[in-house]
């Protein structure tokens, strides 16, 4: 009964998730900036009966949601508490109409072009849905949303963690818009992100050259440190930069200078053995050109740690939901916005097909559109990306999932995304999400044994490695 009422309500409130999902889409707020997005869900939540706390972790658009059952307000609160994590933040230049042609919205704009106005549609649904459960009186407990601001910023949840609001929540449930429909039990990089700013003495770059000291030539100089730094560490380590500010024009020396840097491993300890060096040679290079430099740490983020028994949990509520079937008109849709990725129409059709890059012949019978649920390969190998889940990972077991809201072979943070998260493909998508975390939420309430388990498989897993924040305590938030 808890399970049909949990579906039940979903199918009776697609349309607040859809008009939830297109309200934020069409914000598109960034990081730390998403005040209409969180003011929205703060509200939808609140009016359904939850305890509402918008603003938290120094942040004024973080959520924390919380809603019990009539026998757990009676008790006072010791049962179980299941959290899912919201995200809702936008990315700058992928500004685009619902459509298949490039059509931004606003020129060099923000856009969902990884589809987190989905996540957090979704998640509100899956919340809801629990409650619905939890309001048959057939299961106790507490269903919280954790609405966690800037994902791309890699800020929200460390900030969160780090503020102890996961330290009564016994497990966390999450999941991800992608173009596949599986269990993600691979583990993301750890990474520091930081700004390296180097000051120098202006002066003209010709007339008087001997008077200045140039803070770019600091930043070229770091450069070059690093990159011989690259034969020396681990294979799987990652290291990447992008110039913020190199000077304004060629005839004045710059007297300021930044470099932003991402160093990404699979585990904290080797990111900040990598990282100790690469402040080593940040302050190499200031010495070399005579500048002075300070270190601007932005965010750092943790691996993600795999629960077997969660992702087994989320692995057959998956194939129970018998994954989903996208029409004609939406798989036409698809095959056209796929088609935008390669020059040639001939090219096109290869991609749509899984021939330049996909690996389509094992993922279903549609050429474009995952459809089926995809067996859990058991691969807990490295995924060459981070997420901030990671850090709520190492405090409490964790899962995230998958489900297809784009066409196979769309690249993430591409105007491609924003434009399938805005259409039909991501409605159905996160339905299907929302449906599948309500199940394994329930699955928790009701069965004792996988909560047991998946709180075995998480000391087993972080045993010896106690978590430490990756912020440092001196950090100053930017908003
Ligand atoms: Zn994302």
């Amino acid at each position: 009964m808890p399970y049909n009422a949990a579906l039940a309500w979903i199918a009776a409130n697609t349309e607040l998730i859809d008009q939830t999902r297109m309200a934020i889409w069409e914000y598109a707020e960034l990081g730390l900036k998403e005040y209409k997005s969180a003011a929205l869900l703060a509200d939808i939540l609140e009016r359904a009966g939850f305890t509402v706390q918008l603003g938290a972790a120094g942040m004024p658009t973080a959520i924390v949601a919380s809603y019990k059952s009539r026998q757990e307000e009676k008790e006072k609160g010791k049962g179980l508490v299941i959290g899912f994590l919201a995200e809702y933040d936008a990315l700058p230049e992928v500004s685009q109409a619902a459509t298949y042609e490039r059509q931004p919205l606003i020129p060099n704009g923000n856009g969902h072009g990884c589809g987190h106005n989905l996540l957090g549609a979704g998640v509100l649904g899956a919340a809801l849905a629990v409650k619905a459960a939890l309001d048959t009186g057939k299961i106790a407990g507490e269903v919280r949303f954790y609405g966690c601001p800037a994902e791309e910023l890699l800020l929200g949840k460390v900030l969160m963690v780090k503020a102890g609001l996961f330290s009564d929540c016994d497990i966390a449930i999450t999941w991800h818009p992608s173009s596949k429909n599986k269990v993600c039990g691979l583990r993301h990089l750890a990474m520091n992100s930081v700004k390296f700013n180097f000051y120098g003495i202006s002066t003209h770059a010709s007339g008087s050259p001997d008077k200045g000291r140039s803070a770019l030539d600091a930043v070229e100089l770091m450069n070059v440190g690093t990159n011989f730094l690259r034969e020396h560490v681990n294979s799987r380590v990652r290291i990447h930069y992008v110039v913020t500010n190199g000077g304004i024009q060629p005839n004045v020396v710059p007297s300021y200078s930044q470099v932003w840097y991402y160093v990404r491993a699979p585990r904290r300890r080797e990111v900040e053995e990598v990282y100790k060096r690469v402040l080593d040679i940040a302050q190499g290079a200031a010495l070399m050109a005579g500048v002075t430099h300070d270190v601007e740490f932005v965010s750092g983020c943790s691996d993600t740690v795999p629960n077997e028994p969660l992702l087994a949990a989320v692995q057959a509520n998956l194939v129970k939901s018998g994954g989903n079937r996208f029409t004609k008109a939406e798989k036409e849709f698809a095959r056209k916005l796929i088609a935008t990725l390669s020059p040639s129409p001939e090219n096109g059709r290869q991609a749509a097909a899984g021939g330049a890059g996909g690996k389509n012949s094992a993922e279903g019978a549609d050429e474009v559109m995952q459809e089926e649920i995809l067996p859990d390969d058991g691969n807990r190998g490295i995924a060459y990306g981070s997420t901030d889940v990671g850090d709520v990972s190492w405090v409490i077991p964790t899962v995230i999932f998958e489900t297809a809201c784009w066409p196979k072979g769309n690249p993430g943070h591409s105007w491609q995304t924003t434009a399938a998260a805005g259409s039909a493909l991501g409605l159905r998508g996160t339905v299907l999400a929302a449906r599948v975390m309500a199940l394994t939420a329930i699955d928790c309430f009701t069965d004792e044994d996988l909560v047991r388990r998946a709180k075995e498989d998480f000391e087993r897993q972080t045993a010896g490695t106690p978590y430490k924040s990756p912020l440092p305590d001196d950090m100053q938030l930017k908003i």
